[in-house]
């Protein structure tokens, strides 16, 4: 379907790099080593092909195979390529917002290392950029490369998301996507913690287009995503783009209240007409539980939002950086929250 990949051993021309770049590709990276090379074989050619100014930023989310040391291989091949590398892993999301903040491009292509969105298809996407959309986002034509119970467990968490959440969230569409200047600016504005990009993605709004495509099995590697970290994520996405966990305790605390009542009246006229009736042991038992549990979980829910709070007000860094290459000490921010910046500078 796609073109094949770039021979490797037929030397490929590369352009001298001396104007600012149109185009700029962010690729997170964790414990990708076997897939840098193939990757770059299959990427560089389709950025060469179009004949613009561009650049490639990898971001090493803490991998702990080699994968630093086969950047910095590819980047003595083409400088073009610029390299960030994190503390520690702090997840694919905060690989991204790095990315974003540092790409210098007209326009910003974000996409997975690991070979499963097809390089090929930047050139569609950047046509599409070139008629005047400023988001375009590949579509997941089917998830035949995810096992059975994720793909039906992720289909009902987006149904589930797009009814509670304020924006509305495209179906299938992930992380595979380009974005104009003006859209990048916009999401580098946001630094909030809980990042959920595809709800950010939404939320900012403009010119989207979309584009389908089929997703390729993993190159080489395994996914990083464990059942509990996409639950995590799942979590993540419904706490921070809908109140609606928060506000449905006051219905439903408004009509056991009601239920209450009647069941008051109605043991009002039976005492009345028949006496006092002892046995209850079962209605009080059901009623006391039932009523315990779901206070517990309300509290639970306002818990879990508290510590999001809490998370959020300590405006630590989003990330940090250890090591970079092909970045001016000026561009290599460590990324301080807005308002830690202001105020220093407003003691001085
Ligand atoms: N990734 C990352 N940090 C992480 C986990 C993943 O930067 O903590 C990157 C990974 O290198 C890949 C992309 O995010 O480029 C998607 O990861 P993966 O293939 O594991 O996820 P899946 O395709 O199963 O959603
Ligand atoms: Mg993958």
């Amino acid at each position: 379907m796609y073109p094949p990949p770039h021979d490797a051993s037929r030397p490929l021309t590369l352009r001298p790099q001396t104007e600012a770049p149109v185009l700029s590709v962010v690729l997170p990276m964790h414990n990708e080593a076997e897939n840098v090379q193939p990757l770059f074989a299959r990427l560089i050619p389709t950025l060469e092909k179009l004949g613009v100014p561009y650049e490639v930023i990898c971001v090493d989310d803490g991998s702990r195979d080699d994968s630093w040391s086969q950047l910095l291989l590819a980047r003595q091949i083409n400088p073009r390529i610029r390299l960030l590398r994190f503390s520690r892993n702090f997840g694919k999301e905060m690989a991204m917002t790095a990315g974003l903040r540092h790409a210098h491009g007209r326009a910003v292509v974000l996409m997975d290392s690991d070979l499963q969105h097809p390089p090929e298809l930047i050139e569609q996407f950047y046509a599409q950029w070139q008629a005047g959309a400023q988001v375009v986002y590949g579509v997941r034509q089917s998830r035949d490369t995810d096992p059975p119970l994720r793909r039906w467990l992720t289909r009902c968490f987006y149904r589930l998301l797009d009814s509670m959440s304020e924006v509305p969230l495209p179906r299938d569409a992930g992380d595979f996507r380009l974005m104009d200047r003006i859209v990048v600016e916009t999401l580098n504005q946001m630094d909030e913690r809980t990042r959920f990009m595809k709800g950010l993605y939404s939320w900012v709004g403009f010119r989207q287009v979309a584009v389908p495509f089929e997703t390729a099995a993993r190159h080489a590697g395994t996914s990083t995503f464990s059942k509990l970290k996409l639950f995590r994520f799942a979590l993540d996405g419904i706490v921070s783009f809908s109140t609606l966990p928060l506000r449905v305790w006051s219905w439903l605390g408004l009509l056991v209240a009601a239920v209450a009542v009647f069941y008051g009246a109605f043991i009002l006229v039976m005492t009345l007409l028949y006496g006092v009736d002892v046995p209850g042991y079962a209605s009080l038992m059901v009623a006391t539980l039932f009523l315990g549990g779901v206070q517990l979980i309300c509290l639970g829910v306002l818990g879990d939002y508290l510590g999001r709070v809490f998370s959020e007000v300590k405006r630590r860094p989003l990330y940090v950086l250890s090591d970079s290459a092909g970045f001016s000490p000026d561009e290599q921010r460590q990324e301080r929250p807005a308002a830690m910046t202001e105020r220093r500078s407003g003691a001085n």
